[in-house]
């Protein structure tokens, strides 16, 4: 399965942007999001990590590193590992579990993709790394799950095109359904 999800890992160095503090990680969910970036793939999401290009602004009980960075980035043809699952990103809720214990996975949305070829990579690949790291299915969450404290509102509509009304509902389970078939067809 590794091969049909064709992954590459070009990790942002160690020490650098995203990865300048090395936070350790115990990885126990695996958060689901989507870019809404229209006009970029997994490639210039990787570039622009690696240089650094992804900040946000440091401050109490908000962003704890004036990066973002996450650990995988999926599109229509390609996953990209950004960073290693042993070390905590700063992609779902500042300070909170989301970041503390999930590995992050980005979805792209550009234009003219293939919508349903990047989730189909990414259910499998989230079914690879539940196998690995042995998460299980109900701590696989959608970034809605975890609620950002002092933004309006908490619980971020992320990733929207997988959820209804901005929540967890049909569209959710049926990915959840992908994931397990993926999962059961690992030995
Ligand atoms: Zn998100």
């Amino acid at each position: 399965m590794l091969r049909e999800i064709k992954l590459k890992v070009d990790m942002v160095p160690r020490g650098t942007h995203g990865r300048k503090v090395v936070r350790p990680m115990n990885p126990r969910y695996i958060t689901i999001h989507s870019t809404q970036n229209y006009t970029a793939g997994a490639e210039r999401h990787s570039l622009a990590l690696k240089r650094g290009a992804l900040r946000s602004a440091k401050t109490k009980n908000g962003n704890r590193i004036g990066y973002l960075i996450w650990h995988f980035t999926v599109d229509q043809g390609i996953a990209i590992q950004h960073m290693p699952t042993s070390e905590q990103g700063e992609h779902a809720d500042f300070g909170g579990p989301g970041n503390l214990y999930s590995i992050g996975i980005e979805m792209c949305e550009e234009r003219g993709s293939d919508r349903n070829a990047t989730v189909e990579r990414t259910a499998k690949l989230t079914a690879v790394l539940m196998k690995k790291q042995g998460i299980p299915l109900k701590n696989v969450v959608p970034h809605y799950h975890w609620p950002r404290r002092g933004k309006t509102p908490p619980n971020k509509n992320c990733p929207h095109f997988l959820l209804d009304n901005g929540k967890p509902g049909a569209k959710w389970r049926a990915f959840l359904g992908r994931v397990n078939y993926y999962y059961n067809k690992l030995e």
